[in-house]
């Protein structure tokens, strides 16, 4: 039986701000919050000047695209589409080393972040993200890069549904492995059937890209007459919890309503929305499960706290300009998003009360530029970042503590990605050259 407790400045839970309180963990799950010193356990984290928050939800990642980072400048941006031209080529050329290894970055990136739960969007060499998982504690949905339309090198639907139904045994009850569907255009109606029914025979939740371009909702609406969220609806799809949909930048009136009726979870990532796709609809539009993500390393540092400032300046920008209204995705919406509903988004309780999985992110008040802190949850909101997180606990394990990663060796993953630059080099500029 692990125990320990958390005694902190501030504890935010669903239920709201609580002062001068400890969180009392035992065996995975958030015991009682108890007034300081009241906490009958032995060992105490005393964060006096902190808030602790319900873990952070990176509703949407690549964990094996990190090692593209800052390689996809402007003149890639405009390739239409990247995914086809550029990220998946990558996919295919990573060897077994590179996966973990970029697994094992991406991991790390995660908990100094404070985020506790992420959903893969398909890796191509998913037992390299379980294995990096299980040493490092981290939590998260698994899945397998899922898509059977695209050159002689794509798997058949029925290999794919075979190799996600491998993973969900081999993994059983260790790391969550969920379904997923890449893209609508580069997948069979028959992989799409298979993956869901795969989904619901194992009880498990499914994750994908939607209404992400634009090309996409016209390929639906000539091939099918219905929009990309409507043929999901239509093949019973949307029916699988949890659900996490990627982006839906593009949805209309109708699709909202289906994820607003079904109340599936509709993953923003806002800095690769704006980037890519233009400003989301979300911050203006009530109802809607949202959550946050960082759509991978390659794009941007996996930091939430920062994409919580892009979507607070994307969603206020567009409210501003459209309604001249302030108030749209406020700081309680935020830290839903932050938190993906309190977990719910992915299937889980990070409510922070008790009974709650504990799932924690502990945040530093003391620095000059969270100073003096008026509203803690505002401060963390609008000022704090990575470089402000203190501990990460993953369902009661501590990941990072007191900013000293417990089940990570930095030093090591600097000497590993150091011996493999050339060979990422080399793989970046075959790839860049073969554009
Ligand atoms: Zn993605």
């Amino acid at each position: 039986m692990t125990s320990f407790a958390i005694r902190a400045r501030y504890v935010l839970t669903e239920k709201g701000l609580a002062k001068e309180k400890s969180v009392v963990v035992e065996d995975g799950r958030v015991k009682a919050l108890v007034p300081w010193g009241e906490e009958g356990v032995e060992e105490i984290l005393e964060r006096k000047e902190h808030i602790v928050l319900p873990g952070f939800v990176d509703c949407h990642t690549h964990t094996q695209q990190i090692l593209l980072r800052a390689s996809i400048g402007d003149e890639l941006l405009q390739l239409p589409p990247i995914w086809t031209r550029y990220l998946i080529p990558f996919e295919r050329r990573l060897d077994d080393d590179l996966a973990l290894l970029s697994s094992r970055l991406s991991i790390a990136n995660m908990v100094r972040s404070g985020t506790t739960f992420f959903v893969e969007a398909g890796a191509p060499r998913p037992m390299a993200l379980i294995e990096a998982m299980k040493e490092s504690g981290m939590a998260g949905a698994v899945t397998l890069s899922t898509f059977d339309i695209l050159d002689a090198e794509t798997p058949s639907a029925g290999e794919l549904i075979e190799r996600t139904e491998r993973l969900m045994r081999e993994a059983k009850d260790t790391v969550e492995v969920w379904g997923s569907l890449r893209e609508i255009m580069m997948q069979s109606e028959t992989l799409m059937l298979g993956i869901a029914d795969l989904c619901r025979r194992r009880g498990t939740g499914i994750t994908y890209h939607l209404g992400e371009y634009q090309g996409e909702v016209d390929y639906s609406l000539s091939k099918y007459r219905k929009r990309p969220l409507q043929i999901m609806e239509d093949l019973g799809i949307t029916d699988i919890r949890p659900t996490v949909i990627a982006h839906g930048v593009y949805f209309s009136r109708e699709e909202i309503g289906i994820l607003r009726s079904k109340q599936l979870g509709l993953c923003w990532c806002p800095t690769v929305d704006s980037i890519l796709m233009g400003p989301h609809w979300a911050p203006l539009v009530e109802g809607v499960r949202l959550g946050i993500g960082s759509d991978g390393g390659a794009f941007t540092t996996l930091d939430l706290l920062h994409e919580v400032k892009v979507a607070r300046a994307v969603g206020k920008a567009l409210a501003v300009s459209l309604r001249y209204e302030k108030t749209a995705l406020g700081t309680s919406d935020l830290i839903k998003a932050l938190t993906g509903d309190f977990g719910r988004i992915v299937g889980h309780n990070n409510s922070l009360l008790p009974g709650s999985e504990a799932n924690m992110t502990v945040v530093s008040l003391e620095p000059q530029w969270l100073y003096p802190a008026h509203d803690p949850v505002e401060a963390v909101i609008s000022f704090a970042g990575a470089r402000d997180v203190v501990d990460t606990v993953v369902a009661g394990r501590i990941l990072m503590r007191g900013r000293k990663m417990e089940t990570i060796d930095e030093g090591k993953l600097t000497e590993d990605l150091g011996k493999n630059r050339e060979k990422i080099k080399k793989i970046v500029e075959e790839l860049k050259s073969s554009l």
